[in-house]
């Protein structure tokens, strides 16, 4: 027999160390690029490694190379495509090949029969509806066999029939024998959309959702990877699956936070979607009623195509959005909010009351100016410190006396509040205690399927009022609900990021753009401790061109995204005298390796300075572009590497969104 010419394989795994390792192949020579393999490394024993290689090289002497233990997967589980892609992300997200593909994969195990039962949800619908010719000239331009463009954006409020061009133009692609990726926010809130492609395309549809089990999510991933489905609906690992001739990639709800993710790799869907539709050679179309500040920018540039849509065609009208000023910090409800709220539960209707995401820190009122105090260099809001009576920026470090009376109109009447959602609810059951509320966040929901059977309990008129953050936004498709309250616009907008004024916008706009569709006489009640701020105005009379005017200006001025790109270097230590040494070290290597015109903030304390005991300190590096910043982020990365400290923990953020 002639030897095997590559009898080494290379595996990595899904470990902070970007090294590939040698085993040798087993004794029948199976195992190949793209399976998994168990094999035993180091002190861990047993590990689960990815097959991205084979090589007639054998390691240097000395170095004992170990059999794999067992091939786990018959069939590969990923290809070159896929491994091209891991790269890039392993390579623009900073970290390592194993812990890319592990993001990309998913754990399950396949089962053993290669034949899947194809479950067909009812008929494939045919009655769609005849598209306005806004539509029409949308999906014309999205599907244009020769488009000049490859990036779309389809910009309209809610109801005005994006979803319905988005099937649309699945559909021609899928004709084309291509396929389609359909990205959502929240699967289980978004269960709408995915019914719709499922009824629309049967069988030829993938739908991943958050409660499959790992087992089915890599059944849904090899019936992608052969080619029989070739829609996926999902929300944003969806952008990993494995499809072949990629035609179009669709991002619903562009702006949604959840596109990012909040673990290594630390990528962006929109990114990664991007990367994937230059190199794959397909067209990518996003769509929301308040597109994300990048987003506009490319718009207003042209390197994304805007495609308005503006009229409303499920009927219904927008609804008032009230601005209602709430006096002091001593109770969350306004008069106005209270009787709306009685009022409509004596309709036999519903309230859903909006708080912040968390509560964050405490932030300064003027009672009488509506003046914030906000960092001279990042104008960022500064977050007072009770312990220390000091308002301190968590970008730069800045910190002043927390003042008592008002600096800008010298008033007394000035306080510092803070409305965590505890506080919230506690209030909102002492006002009403006839009426029967629930609460639906992401602490007090323990697993995704409840936080459903909540939403599905008050859809059913099982509750009078639904407290709810940010992500209740998103599945508002509630028949029974005639009031939103925002209980405190504020909290949103004194968080201590760069993109507080976008996030609280974005939310007024979209709970003011659903209420409006699905309950015609609906009522929209903000409430805010600074009725003249320019954000709550824009917001409240959804003019999302004049609120990106001065968002953008400011951004400009400031130096922000998305007129800079930045990258987030976080340490942490339990010994906070390490995690401060490490950061101020960090920093100084960073200052040496920044390229020209890229420049540091920090190294400051994190905004949220101690999580589980772990002491946070970070630096933000910003650049014009990426490019040159880039290369000295993975040279500082590298350096930190080799110098490794025991107990100090670095996690690098690339284009990160939260700066908490
Ligand atoms: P969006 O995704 O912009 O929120 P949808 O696509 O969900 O909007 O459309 C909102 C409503 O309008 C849906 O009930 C949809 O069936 C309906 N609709 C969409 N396009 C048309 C059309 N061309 N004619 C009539 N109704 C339409
Ligand atoms: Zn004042
Ligand atoms: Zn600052």
């Amino acid at each position: 027999m002639r030897p095997n010419p590559a009898p080494y394989l290379e595996v990595v795994f899904d470990i902070p160390l970007n090294r590939v390792y040698t085993y040798a192949m087993d004794s029948n020579g199976a195992g190949r690029l793209g399976k998994r393999a168990r094999v035993s490394f180091g002190r861990r024993g047993d590990m689960l490694g990815y097959i991205i290689g084979e090589t007639a090289h054998a390691p240097p002497a000395g170095v004992a190379v170990k059999p794999v233990r067992r091939i786990v997967d018959e069939e590969p589980v990923f290809g070159e495509r896929e491994l091209d892609l891991a790269r890039w992300v392993a390579g623009y997200y900073l970290c390592a090949l194993g812990q890319a593909l592990a993001a990309m994969i998913p754990s399950g195990k396949r089962p053993g029969a290669s034949s899947f039962p194809v479950e067909i949800d009812g008929e494939i619908a045919g009655g769609t509806p005849e598209l306005s010719a806004e539509q029409e000239a949308a999906l014309e331009a999205v599907t244009a066999p020769q488009a000049g463009s490859r990036l779309f954006y389809l910009y309209g409020i809610t109801g005005s029939g994006k979803t319905e061009v988005f099937l649309r133009a699945a559909d021609r692609i899928l004709h084309e024998g291509k396929s389609v990726l359909y990205l959502v926010p929240e699967i289980a809130l978004t269960r709408q959309t995915a019914e719709a492609v499922k009824e629309r395309f049967g069988p030829t549809a993938s739908v991943i959702h958050s409660a499959l089990s790992p087992n089915a999510r890599l059944t849904e991933w090899a019936r992608i990877q052969r080619g029989e489905a070739r829609v996926v609906v999902g929300p944003r690992s969806a952008v990993f699956a494995p499809a072949r001739d990629l035609g179009l990639v669709i991002i619903d709800e562009e702006h949604d936070g959840s596109y990012k993710s909040g673990s290594t790799p630390r990528y962006h869907a929109r990114q990664v979607a991007m990367r994937r539709c230059a190199r794959e050679g397909a067209r990518l179309v996003m769509g929301s009623a308040t597109p994300s500040a990048e987003a506009w920018k490319l718009m207003g540039e042209g390197a994304i195509t805007r495609l308005t849509l503006t009229r409303r065609l499920s009927g219904g009208s927008v609804p008032e959005v009230r601005l209602v000023k709430l006096h002091g910090a001593d109770s969350c409800f306004t008069k106005e909010l209270r009787e709306e709220i009685r009022k409509t539960a004596l309709m036999g209707k519903q309230t859903i009351l909006f708080l912040n995401r968390r509560g964050f820190g405490s932030f300064f009122y003027c009672e009488k100016c509506d003046c914030t105090l906000t960092c001279r260099r990042c104008s960022v809001s500064l977050t007072y410190h009770k312990n220390r009576e000091r308002a301190v920026c968590h970008y730069c470090g800045y910190q002043i006396k927390a003042p008592k009376v008002c600096p800008k109109c010298g008033s007394v009447a000035v306080g510092y509040a803070n409305f965590g959602t505890e506080l919230i609810e506690e209030e909102a059951r002492e006002t009403f205690p006839d009426l029967r509320i629930c609460r639906a966040d992401t602490d007090s929901v323990a697993g995704k399927g409840s936080l459903e059977r909540t939403m599905d309990s008050f859809r059913a008129g099982g509750f009078d009022i639904l407290l709810g953050t940010q992500m209740v936004a998103k599945g508002l498709n509630f028949p029974g609900v005639r009031l939103v309250g925002v209980v405190l616009a504020d909290t949103g907008l004194c968080m201590p990021d760069f993109r507080a004024a976008e996030r609280v916008f974005s939310l007024i706009v979209q709970v003011a753009g659903r209420s409006g569709r699905y309950f015609p006489d609906g009522k929209v009640v903000v409430q805010t401790l600074r009725p003249k701020d320019p954000v709550i105005i824009s917001a409240c009379n959804l003019d999302v061109a004049g609120f990106f005017d001065a968002e953008l200006k400011a951004r400009k001025a400031l130096s922000f995204p998305p007129y800079t790109r930045l990258i987030k270097f976080t340490v942490r230590s339990k010994s906070a005298e390490q995690a401060e040494a490490a950061a101020d070290a960090l920093a100084d290597r960073a200052g040496a390796l920044l390229p020209a015109g890229a420049d540091m903030l920090g190294p400051s304390e994190c905004p949220i300075g101690v999580i589980a005991g772990n002491h946070r300190r970070q630096i933000l590096l910003r650049g014009p572009e990426m490019g040159a910043l880039h290369r000295a982020a993975t040279e500082l990365a590298r350096d930190h590497e080799s110098r490794k400290e025991n107990g100090v923990y670095l996690e690098v953020d690339v284009d990160p969104v939260s700066l908490l």
